[in-house]
Formats: C-alpha cells, sequence, structure tokens
C-alpha cells in the first residue's frame, strides 16, 4: 500500500514542479498518478503556492492546448482541477453538442451528480490519452460542487459541452480515464476523426464502427 504524501512533501513536489517555469509536462496513461484517486484539497498548499500551481494548470492547459487539466494530469495528486472552453466552433457543431463558450474556472474538491436522466454521447478525447478519441455517453446535465481556488462553496448546474468537461475532469481526480466509460468500438485515431468522423454528431460513426447510441 502507498504511503500518502504529508503535506509537506505534496508542497515540496509543487514547488519542484513550478521551478521550470513554462507549461509543466502532462502524464500520460499507464502512469499510477492517473489511477489512483486524490488527496482532499485542505490546504496542502498555502495560499501563495496555490495561485502559482493554479496559474501553471492554466498556461498547460492552454498550451496543450485543452478545454480542462486535472492535477494528477500533472503528477500532483490533489483534487484540483481547471476548465476553460473558448468553443472555437461552426454554428451547427454548437448547436448539435451544446459546445459553447465556458469561462476559466478553479474546481477545487469537485463532485457532480447527474441532473435528470438524458445523456447526451459525443467523440472526446484526453491529454493524457494523446492521438486517440472516443464516444462516451455521459449525463447532459449535472449539478457540480466544491469550492473555487480562494475556498468559495462551488454549487452550480452545467449542461452542453461544459457538463462533459466537467464530468471528465472531476472523473481524473477519481482514478478513471474517459476510456473507462467510452463505447471502445468508437475508438478513432485523430486522423481517422479528421478525414472522417469531422460530423457534429457520431450517428454516422456509429453505423459504420458497429456501436450503440443512447
Ligand atoms: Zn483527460
Amino acid at each position: 500500500m502507498a504511503t500518502p504524501r504529508d503535506h509537506a512533501s505534496l508542497a515540496d513536489q509543487v514547488e519542484e514542479l513550478l521551478a521550470t517555469g513554462g507549461p509543466l509536462p502532462i502524464v500520460s496513461a499507464g502512469d499510477p498518478v492517473l489511477r489512483r484517486g486524490t488527496e482532499r484539497f485542505d490546504g496542502q498548499l498555502d495560499a501563495p503556492l496555490l495561485a502559482r500551481f493554479v496559474e501553471a494548470l492554466r498556461v498547460t492547459m492552454h498550451t496543450a492546448p485543452g478545454v480542462g487539466l486535472a492535477a494528477p494530469q500533472v503528477g500532483v495528486a490533489l483534487r484540483i482541477a481547471v476548465i476553460e472552453d473558448p468553443a472555437p466552433v461552426p454554428d451547427e457543431v454548437r448547436l448539435a453538442r451544446g459546445r459553447v463558450p465556458q469561462p476559466f474556472r478553479v474546481l477545487v474538491n469537485p463532485s457532480y451528480e447527474p441532473v435528470g436522466p438524458a445523456r447526451a454521447a459525443f467523440f472526446e478525447g484526453c491529454l493524457s490519452v494523446p492521438g486517440w478519441q472516443a464516444v462516451v455517453a455521459r449525463a447532459a446535465e449535472v449539478r457540480l460542487t466544491g469550492e473555487d481556488a480562494h475556498g468559495r462553496a462551488l454549487d452550480e448546474v452545467f449542461s452542453g459541452w461544459p457538463a462533459r468537461i466537467v464530468q471528465h475532469e472531476t472523473d481524473h481526480l477519481d482514478g478513471v480515464l474517459y476510456l473507462d466509460r467510452a463505447e471502445l468500438r468508437s475508438l478513432a485515431s485523430n486522423q481517422a476523426m479528421a478525414e472522417r468522423w469531422t460530423q457534429p454528431t457520431p450517428e454516422e460513426a456509429a453505423k459504420a464502427l458497429g456501436f450503440e447510441l443512447p
């Protein structure tokens, strides 16, 4: 059984990560840190260090580029993630996927629960599983609770693409990768995605690849 890092060593680990200055290296699937789950954030980093860590997550997410990044993806087993999606997509994609812009947000100790039975299934990818995408059916709407970076309570309903992003990032904090929830027959390389599956919905892909949609 792994020994949990004490507060001092988590802070030391983050200080060490931040010492390089630039975007942080992203951990890929196969690293146990993506599977172990995370400690609730409870002051393990003091306020200035937390602010620097959050800024490094933001820069790393932008550089990747991605629309969300969870602390374990940079090797830090803390219950913290960031999200932001400028949603630069055509109108038909925006409508079909509910991909509306999501402003930058820090999620501390988040958890979610579905609001209603509706499911939405679309291709998604993960910075820790580079080169691939797969269809995941997720709750169309979720209630997210937790805190922001200043410890203020967060209690908000997300729908459309932002609901997908917060589920994906919160799952990372529980050691869950999107592939655990994916329809594996939908697995597609980025090249196949670009050549074949740019439609707003995955219906054609479902027929051609042989997987079910909700
Ligand atoms: Zn991910």
